[in-house]
């Protein structure tokens, strides 16, 4: 049987096709790197895509050890409560983009083993099911918020003790609760198999990365605002219970997405994954003129502000928006609210023309999975469920173009879910229960 995808949030279906533009040799803003981009559009000005980024975390995590309760009353579809007072359209309507348009919200939604330990690893994404009509009326979007993290012995300040700690990992190195990357499999099989969703926007918890995660990232997601320059947290020390700590002090400064290297997360290469800044302060009145030449200049840049969901969203973000909205205006300079993934989009050239659909059929004691358009990843994203129940992630091996098998030979698989996206940013999922062999 298969099952179509957007069983829960049927709205990253937006496919547009936009000419590329990319990096700049603006100071600030755009950086100094030497350009390595196509001329700008000769005929018309740049926009600059406004994301209101919204890590979408518990009101409050308690308990002690290893114990803990959230506090999710910020997702209640009370109209006093945190997210729901932003899902109001009178207030959006205070706030007019260059197109006519209102505000739009990416939520990237909180996963990790501490969530999975005080409740279900889906909880936040369950709890923003209360916003599920609210998110299509908007136009709004969920992304994907990982924070790498497991309980673990670790030493601070000369004292040995147990702790969540950051993960700073992602080679297979073992932890308390299973290894580095299948802790971060567990909650994607999960989103997949049990929730058929697929994201294709991410911000890293901690906005921690290394280069083994980009390149996982490279095989899952197109979209990634992690990006922080010149932030740099990172510890030496292995042992210290360790947070907060990232490195994006190499990344460009750009405003402008880049494709980054395999060998160097924080560099451009020639990865199919983009990557852009998100703001940690507020821009100065001269940095916004630089955005405003570089638009001038026919260039496209994404402002994304990240907030967290505990954070009075109406008042923080409120409070942001005048100032963007005023300093753009004077300035002359075109932007437009977008989700991350709409963001994205005038940056990735040429897109299918047809939505994606993935094919799935048992043949030959293997499951064979066709896609009608290009994908984003080298392959899609398989999950097997076993007949206890049990996710893990599957790799199938290409056969022919836009087309995969994978073998089930020796695997205890009683369903099979894939789930493959774009780049334009549309994702789907598909399912197939198999037939014993
Ligand atoms: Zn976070």
């Amino acid at each position: 049987m298969d099952r179509a995808g957007y069983l829960y949030w049927p709205f990253q279906q937006h496919i547009t096709i936009v000419a590329l533009f990319l990096t700049c040799c603006f100071s600030r803003i755009c950086g100094s790197e030497a350009p390595i981009m196509p001329a700008p559009s000769p005929t018309s000005k740049g926009i600059v895509y406004i994301v209101l980024a919204v890590d979408t975390e518990p009101l409050h995590v308690s308990g002690t050890g290893k114990r803990l309760e959230l506090d999710l009353s910020n997702f209640l579809p009370d109209t006093s409560k945190i997210v729901a007072r932003v899902m109001s359209p009178e207030w959006r309507a205070d706030f007019t983009d260059s197109f006519s348009g209102h505000p739009k919200f990416t939520w990237f939604v909180l996963t990790s083993e501490q969530i999975c330990h005080a409740a279900d690893c889906l909880a936040i994404f369950d709890a923003m099911q209360n916003f599920r009509n609210d998110v299509r009326q908007a136009d709004d979007e969920i992304g994907w918020h990982y924070h790498h993290t497991d309980w673990q012995e670790c030493v601070s300040a000369g004292k040995t003790d147990s702790s969540w700690i950051q993960l700073v990992s992602f080679d297979g190195t073992t932890y308390a609760d299973g290894a580095d990357v299948e802790l971060c499999e567990n909650v994607m099989n999960q989103l997949i198999a049990d929730r058929g969703f697929f994201p294709v926007s991410f911000r890293a918890g901690w906005i921690w990365e290394n280069n083994e995660f980009s390149r996982w990232l490279e095989n899952v997601i197109p979209f990634d605002l992690s990006s922080s320059p010149p932030l740099k947290t990172l510890s030496n020390d292995s042992t210290r219970c360790r947070a907060n700590e990232s490195d994006w002090s190499r990344a460009p400064i750009t405003l402008v997405p880049y494709h980054p290297d395999s060998a160097d997360y924080q560099s451009r290469g020639n990865m199919k994954r983009l990557v852009s800044r998100s703001l940690i302060k507020n821009l100065t009145v001269n940095e916004f003129r630089v955005l405003s030449a570089l638009a001038d200049s026919g260039y496209d840049a994404i402002l994304s502000i990240p907030i967290h969901s505990y954070s009075n969203l109406r008042f923080a973000f409120g409070q942001k928006l005048e100032t963007i909205i005023a300093h753009l205006n004077r300035n002359g300079t075109s932007f437009k609210f977008a989700t991350c993934a709409e963001a994205f989009q005038p940056f990735v050239g040429r897109v299918p023309s047809e939505p994606l659909k993935l094919e799935l059929h048992q043949k030959d004691g293997g499951i064979v999975i066709k896609a009608n358009v290009e994908t984003f990843s080298t392959q899609p994203y398989v999950v097997l469920r076993s007949s206890k129940g049990m996710l893990k992630r599957a790799i199938p091996r290409k056969t022919e173009k836009r087309t995969w098998v994978l073998d089930l030979a020796g695997l205890d698989a009683v369903e099979i879910y894939v789930a493959g996206s774009t780049l334009a940013g549309e994702s789907v999922v598909q399912s197939i229960v198999v037939t014993p062999r």
